[in-house]
């Protein structure tokens, strides 16, 4: 089942939300707070992130949208449609 609302982390709204755990499970965070987002944002934290990054530095949304390394993440994602972020990009046929 997919659940629709806003990311709380580039704060578009309409989006398919997962849920992310602000201190990982592997750390130990499976029954702390958690914050919904959007598919993009999630993969990109995890991908500029380790769990014990998370887990320390990283528990809050403030602190994430705070981050340095994801600034410009951020920025073109805020740029982006709501609606389906296709996974592929097509390469424009002209
Ligand atoms: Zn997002
Ligand atoms: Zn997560």
């Amino acid at each position: 089942m997919k659940k629709r609302g806003a990311c709380e982390l580039c704060l578009r709204t309409d989006i398919e939300q997962t849920v992310h755990h602000l201190i990982p499970r592997e750390e130990g965070g499976a029954l702390l707070e958690k914050a919904m987002l959007c598919i993009p944002c999630h993969k990109q934290i995890h991908a500029l992130y380790s769990n014990r990054e998370l887990a320390i530095r990283l528990h809050t949304i403030e602190a994430l949208q705070a981050d340095e390394k994801i600034q410009s993440y951020l920025r073109w994602i805020k740029k982006q449609p709501s609606t389906v972020l296709t996974k592929v990009k097509k390469s424009k046929t002209r």
